[in-house]
Formats: C-alpha cells, sequence, structure tokens
C-alpha cells in the first residue's frame, strides 16, 4: 500500500453506484444462509428441505474457507506489507507479528475462560447427578445445571461469532476505503472483486448465524447483519469524501492501518482455526454441540473438505485485488 500512488483519472458517478451495488453483494452473502431458517418454517416439500439442508452445509464449510483465507492471504499479508521495512522505519521492525500474536493470544484467554467456566458447570451438573439417586430434589438441581451450561455454551457460541464478525467488518472497512480512493485503470475490476469479496465474507459470517438460535436476541442478529451490509460502502463514502486527502503513504496512516489489520488477522485466525476448523472437524462442542465432522460419512467428508477448499480458493484469489 505504502507504494500506491494513485493518478487516474476519477469517475464520482461510478463511485457512487459502487455504495449501492457493493451494499446489495453484502446484504445478498450474509442472507443467503439464513434463508433456510425463514423458509423451513413454513411447511414445504421434504425434496425442498433436503435441499436447503444441503445449502447450509455447503454454505458453512464454503464460509469457513472463506474466513481461513481472509485471515491468512488477505489481512495477514496486509498487515506484514503495511508495517513492513519497506514503508515504514520502525524501531522494532517484526511489530506486525508481535501484534497478531498479541491479539491471538488475548481473545484465546477469552475463550478459554468461557470454556473453562462450562466445563466447571458440567462437572458440577454431573457430580448432582450422582449425588441425588434420582430425589427429586437433585432432578431439579440437575434441571437447574444443565439450563446454567447451556445458556454459558450460547454465550461462547455467539461470541465466536462477534469475534469472527469483528475480524471481518475492520477489513470491509478498509477494503470499501481502498474502492473509495481507486482511480482508472484498475478501478472496475477492483469494483468487481469487492462485490464479491462482500458477498462470500458475509456467507461465512451468514452461515455461522445460521448454526445458532438468535431467539430472543433478534435485535442482536438485525445489528449484526445490518452493520456487516452496511460497513463497505460506509468506507466507500469515507473514501470518496476524503479522496483528495488521503494519502495512504502517510506515515500515519500507515502504522493506524498496519496496527488495525495486525490485530484483526490475530483475532480472525484464531477464530477461524479453533473455532470454525477445529470445533466443525474435530467436534469440540462446536455451536451445535453436535461432533463435527467425524461421524460423518465418507461423502459427507469429501463434499465439506471440497466446499472449505473452494472458499478458500476463491478468496485467495480475490485476495489479488483487495
Ligand atoms: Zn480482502
Amino acid at each position: 500500500m505504502c507504494d500506491s500512488t494513485q493518478n487516474g483519472s476519477y469517475d464520482e458517478n461510478l463511485h457512487i453506484a459502487s455504495i449501492f451495488v457493493v451494499f446489495v453483494g453484502s446484504a445478498a452473502g450474509i442472507l443467503l444462509p439464513l434463508l433456510p431458517e425463514f423458509i423451513l418454517k413454513n411447511n414445504i416439500s421434504s425434496y425442498k428441505e433436503v435441499l436447503l439442508k444441503n445449502l447450509t452445509f455447503y454454505c458453512k464449510w464454503f464460509g469457513s474457507g472463506v474466513i481461513l483465507a481472509t485471515s491468512l492471504v488477505h489481512l495477514l499479508f496486509e498487515a506484514f506489507n503495511t508495517l513492513s521495512p519497506n514503508c515504514i522505519n520502525l524501531t522494532y521492525e517484526p511489530l506486525s507479528p508481535l501484534i497478531v500474536l498479541g491479539s491471538l493470544v488475548i481473545v484465546l484467554v477469552i475463550d478459554f475462560c468461557l470454556a473453562r467456566l462450562m466445563y466447571r458447570k458440567r462437572l458440577k451438573a454431573e457430580q448432582t447427578i450422582r449425588d441425588s439417586n434420582v430425589i427429586d430434589d437433585g432432578r431439579e438441581q440437575e434441571e437447574k445445571n444443565e439450563a446454567d451450561l447451556k445458556r454459558i455454551q450460547k454465550i461462547q457460541a455467539h461470541t465466536d461469532i462477534i469475534i469472527i464478525e469483528s475480524g471481518i467488518v475492520f477489513h470491509s472497512v478498509i477494503v470499501g476505503l481502498t474502492l473509495g480512493v481507486a482511480t482508472e485503470p484498475g478501478f472496475i475490476a477492483l469494483f468487481i472483486a469487492i462485490v464479491f469479496h462482500q458477498a462470500c465474507d458475509g456467507l461465512a459470517i451468514g452461515s455461522r448465524m445460521a448454526e445458532l438460535s438468535y431467539k430472543g436476541k433478534r435485535l442482536q442478529q438485525v445489528i449484526m447483519i445490518v452493520s456487516y451490509a452496511l460497513i463497505t460502502p460506509i468506507g466507500i463514502a469515507i473514501g470518496i469524501g476524503v479522496k483528495h486527502n488521503f494519502d495512504p503513504a502517510k506515515v500515519s496512516t500507515q502504522l493506524a492501518i498496519g496496527i488495525l489489520d495486525s490485530i484483526a488477522s490475530g483475532v480472525l485466525l484464531y477464530g477461524a482455526i479453533v473455532d470454525v476448523l477445529a470445533k466443525e472437524c474435530f467436534g469440540t462442542g462446536g455451536p451445535t454441540g453436535k461432533p463435527g465432522l467425524l461421524e460423518a460419512s465418507n461423502m459427507d467428508v469429501a463434499s465439506a473438505f471440497g466446499a472449505l477448499l473452494l472458499g478458500a480458493g476463491i478468496m485467495s484469489l480475490l485476495g489479488h485485488w483487495a
């Protein structure tokens, strides 16, 4: 980013149009995996039900690949580049990986504390069952512990998604800003790439949301959807507003973007590997509490990894532009 000088022609109308197109792309991406949930509420034929459940499955694995590639190919690369010694004069040169390490450890600690709380609740619940000898009193306590456990499990699953969305949202602002200040030649290619970029990232968040129940948390779900759909258009609008004053090579801009990129990269790297892949593959208590892919048929495992590679591949290709 530090050596990018933009001297080409700038079509403001096209930039304003891009705000709306990117909004539609982002909204479509995040809403698509949530469709089955809304449609399945109505009575539909079993054929359609199978189709929709397959859609959820493929979206989820495709989305996992997208998150992995976003954390490594997009954020980590951009963070390293922006804070590279070629761009900025740093006393401590490996600053970017240091911040990635820091943010990864902080997210690990938060996630671990929640998991430990859940583990202790479970131990307590099991102990109560052993002690109770099916006395009514024990049964009541058991139900209470079970409810507590479910509540913490839900908090953890919802925290996981917020962590992933916050990493992606940060990258989305920068992507929007880049498009807002972009000039010809290159604007059209960047524009098309960003529409797909936002649709894929939206699909990744939407498919994680589809796994969870948002009963009693509808407002939170709506805020997450709306803020994701709006974040890149806002970035573009800011870019259009500051295009004459925006100098990506300025040291303070470099430092701010590089540091925030590094934080988002660490957050998303943890989210991609621990919250998404480890839980989904090895079944260490994913959002649904299901055993992950370990019990799935060979065909399902092959389909899951196929979709994962496709998501990671498409997002890696888009990394060429944004
Ligand atoms: Zn990107």
